[in-house]
């Protein structure tokens, strides 16, 4: 199954000059849904995954279902002010100002394994504030998948050395 055909490619948006590339189309279609989830299982079987993380909000529509097949638990990524319990944030630079994103100050064990789930690597500043969020409290991550990476962007540069898949690339 070729699984572009289920991307929609929005031009300038959200802004001018910007190609958004949307999943939903995929979310729609229950077989590309479960091929996409099989995939990225696939991957992180013999990884001995202890935790999947996803940062908001299509980080959890891609983490889930593989978290469930994968038999372990997920936990989410937010912006402040959503998690209801203790925190710990980390904060990064975007092209214009800067983000900030939480995790539940007890969602990984010291020592466990990590599996990181979200739709798209773009400049790869979400998934790097992520990794430091799950090393902060002693977690391990020993794979990141996406669904789709914008090569252009060179996000992968980002987090050299942690293995990762991507599905789909433009
Ligand atoms: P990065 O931090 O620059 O790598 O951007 C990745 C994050 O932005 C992911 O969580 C994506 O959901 C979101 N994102 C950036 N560009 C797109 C896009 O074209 N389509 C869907 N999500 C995008």
């Amino acid at each position: 199954m070729d699984l572009k055909n289920y991307i929609a490619s929005i031009e300038n948006y959200p802004s001018e000059g910007i190609v958004f590339r949307d999943i939903s189309p995929l979310m729609a279609d229950g077989d590309a849904y479960r091929a996409a989830t099989h995939e990225i299982v696939k991957y992180a079987e013999e990884k001995q995954i202890d935790m999947v993380v996803g940062p908001e909000a299509r980080g959890f529509i891609v983490g889930c279902p593989v978290a469930y097949e994968l038999g372990v638990g997920f936990a989410p990524v937010r912006k402040p002010g959503k998690l209801p319990r203790k925190t710990i944030s980390v904060s990064y630079d975007l092209e214009y100002g800067s983000d900030t994103l939480s995790l539940h100050a007890d969602a990984i064990k010291p020592g466990q394994r990590v599996l990181i789930c979200d739709d798209l690597l773009a400049t790869g500043g979400t998934i790097k504030a992520t990794i430091e969020l799950i090393e902060e409290l002693g977690g391990i991550v020993v794979g990141c998948a996406f669904l789709i990476e914008l090569k252009d962007l060179h996000g992968r540069d980002k987090i050299e050395g942690y293995d990762m898949i991507t599905l789909m690339e433009y």
